[in-house]
């Protein structure tokens, strides 16, 4: 009894749990399943946790949630044409003149995949509006008509709702909704075309409130590079592209063509953010820090398909290789993603909590609908799913090759294998359940934010119990004689 006062007769609560110091004090690894997080104290709804958090130091994300870029999972259906998915002020349309003919307009329409083309006295930005056509202005033209000028289908100036230039993202989209316009030109005071806005990305805008975007309110976009003299190249090609943010992706980022690649990169393109690894000690991520980099990859031997610790006899158990290297690159404000190895909801808000500030996922994420490879069916809708290591992936892509540094070795050894996945359905499905999850679970730990869920563990407020074998299936479903796991 005496315990629970102190002098004064206040009522005092013994300490109880262990902070994140204390959980990863021994040598011990730990990975996600051997601890749980004790709860916390709710005055807060789920729905008003905010699930914000930084990708590189100077890139946020509206939720931590990122996909692992390899041909399986993420292609053109998961990753979309970024740039040109959604835009806000656009500056490079598709302009014709008055002379181009409706031939031109359906080139361009399946070329680009869209109509509603501005139309200036020389077919180019920032020369005079004239007109606009859209597919209701040769919907209903015949074949031989595609030699019609379009001076003689566009809708003229004088029909048009245009925005001055100078206006406003949010003062645009407002006179689209009134116009009910398909597109929105923005002209000078001489009538010159300087952007135009469009009704889809509005639609995009609203349907979408998660997207993280950059300046200009287009999506933001990250491409992997290598660190040989020809990805300099691609380099090149991806920063003309808009490319926010590059990954230099290596199983084992210490490396001295990783770091002089960073160099590289931030002396010629200092504000493009870089993000360097795979690193799962602290001296590791300091060598990286130390060249420059703005962001760090997390994580080798966890992987769902990863077989490296048992050919390589390397790599980390992944909480410990989070806590330690998210622990120290803070010092430096550098962000850090948990890679590899989640496997549950419950990973993802554990990686959160112990530093990590976004989380990579592959095998959650495999067999959805958006991810890359093709169902196919054993008694289940399956799709393959792969490791950038595995035989099948080196030898189709040099990229996976350069990843494990196996380009041109005779003998090919696999570090990951090839399988198979159950069908998840949509990710516009599964990726809300995570979100909503994840705010969940951080309600439960009274962490309104990210940040302040980080600030809990460092702090050590944020309280930890291990857990023992006979635990971890105590946590788990037991004592059923059947059961359906629907998750959501
Ligand atoms: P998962 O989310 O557990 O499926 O792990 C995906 C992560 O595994 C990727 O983001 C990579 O960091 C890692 N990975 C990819 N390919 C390999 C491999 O061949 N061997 C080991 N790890 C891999």
């Amino acid at each position: 009894m005496a315990d629970y006062l102190i002098s004064g007769g206040t009522l005092y609560v013994p300490e109880d749990g262990l902070t994140a110091q204390q959980l990863f004090a021994s040598a011990d690894g730990l990975t996600y399943d051997d601890f749980l997080i004790l709860p916390g104290f709710i005055d807060f709804l789920a729905g008003e946790v905010d699930l914000t958090s930084a990708l590189t130091r100077k890139i946020t994300l509206k939720t931590p949630l990122i996909s692992f870029p390899t041909d399986t999972v993420t292609e053109v259906d998961m990753a979309i044409k970024v740039k040109k998915f959604e835009q806000g002020f656009i500056t490079d349309p598709v302009v014709l003149s008055p002379s181009h003919t409706v031939g031109d307009v359906l080139e361009a329409k399946v070329r680009h995949g869209f109509s509603g083309i501005p139309i200036t006295e020389t077919g180019t930005m920032g020369s005079k509006l004239v007109g606009i056509v859209t597919s209701r202005d040769i919907d209903f033209l015949a074949e031989k008509d595609h030699t019609t000028l379009l001076s003689e289908v566009m809708t003229p100036r004088i029909e048009l709702v245009v925005a001055p230039a100078g206006v406003t993202f949010e003062e645009a989209n407002e006179i689209l909704k009134r116009s009910k316009k398909g597109k929105l030109p923005v002209v000078n005071d001489h009538d010159e075309l300087v952007a135009i806005i469009a009704r889809t990305d509005l639609k995009k805008n609203r349907d979408y409130p998660l997207a993280s975007k950059d300046s200009h309110k287009q999506l933001l976009c990250g491409a992997v590079v290598g660190t040989r003299e020809d990805d300099k190249f691609r380099l090149d090609l991806l920063t003309q592209a808009g490319v926010d943010v590059i990954v230099l992706d290596s199983s084992q980022g210490n490396l001295v063509y990783q770091i002089a690649m960073v160099h590289y990169t931030k002396q010629k393109y200092p504000h493009l953010q870089v993000i360097g690894g795979n690193v799962m000690t602290a001296a590791q991520a300091k060598n990286l820090i130390d060249a420059g980099v703005d962001g760090l990859h997390v994580g080798m031997g966890c992987g769902s398909i990863c077989i490296t610790p048992e050919v390589m006899a390397c790599g980390r158990i992944h909480g410990s290789a989070v806590y330690k290297v998210a622990e120290y690159a803070r010092r430096f404000g550098v962000p850090i993603i948990a890679d590899g190895g989640i496997q549950t909801l419950g990973h993802v808000v554990k990686a959160l909590a112990l530093g990590a500030s976004t989380v990579m996922m592959g095998s959650l994420l495999a067999a959805t609908t958006e991810a890359s490879a093709e169902y196919f069916s054993d008694g289940v809708p399956l799709k393959k799913y792969q490791g950038m290591g595995s035989l099948d992936a080196m030898e189709k892509s040099s990229s996976s090759q350069k990843r494990y540094f196996s380009e041109g070795d005779k003998v090919k050894f696999a570090q990951s294998v090839s399988g198979s996945i159950q069908d998840k359905g949509f990710i516009q499905k599964f990726v809300p359940y995570l979100i909503a999850g994840i705010q969940h679970s951080c309600q439960d730990i009274g962490a309104r934010s990210l940040p302040v869920l980080r600030s809990m563990m460092y702090s050590g407020e944020l309280k930890f119990e291990k857990r023992t074998v006979s635990a971890q299936m105590e946590g788990g479903v037991h004592g059923l004689h059947s059961y359906e796991k629907r998750l959501y």
